[in-house]
């Protein structure tokens, strides 16, 4: 037997005003776009912004329903539309925020473990890795260099044998 090590790191910034102009333009964006999730049931809000390859931008906020699992979280909003309105474009970066109706958004929260699935697909689909910006709407902020370090271990396509 012999132990395997998983190193994960990411980098921390005090607040959005450290972040590279991009970086924070796409923050803001994300918390913008909180206004816009369907959230009657949580009042968590969440908004995701995708920066893609051609410099398009696509959002994406949660979507709730009276029955309750088939809503859909920021994340897949976001990734779904980029790849209906600009199939074959790889997403370079995403930013993730969120509203809490209920309680302070002043940390980073971390897309679900569905949310970590999809964005493996995209970023195997497409080769490249995604950046991923967390905060919210105040407060420190993460940046992960790639998707895949999310999901140590995943379950992929080469499972499949395709
Ligand atoms: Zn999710």
């Amino acid at each position: 037997m012999k132990k395997e090590d998983y190193k994960f790191s990411f980098e921390v910034y005090d607040a959005i005003d450290e972040l590279a102009e991009a970086d924070a333009v796409l923050l803001r964006q994300a918390r913008e776009v909180t206004q816009f999730a369907h959230a009657p049931y949580s009042h968590f809000r969440v908004g995701a912004v995708a920066a893609l390859e051609n410099g398009q931008i696509v959002t994406g906020t949660n979507q709730e329903n009276a029955s309750f699992p088939i809503g859909l979280c920021a994340e897949r909003v976001m990734l779904a539309s980029s790849s209906s309105l600009f199939p074959g474009i790889p997403i370079k970066t995403i930013a993730i925020s969120y509203n809490n109706e209920k309680g302070d958004s002043s940390h980073p929260i971390s897309p679900c473990g569905l949310c970590r699935q999809s964005l493996l697909e995209y970023e195997a689909k497409f080769k490249e890795p995604i950046r991923i910006i967390l905060g919210g709407l105040q407060g420190k902020v993460y940046i992960i260099e790639k998707a895949d370090m999310l999901l140590p271990l995943s379950f992929t396509a080469n499972e499949l044998n395709v």
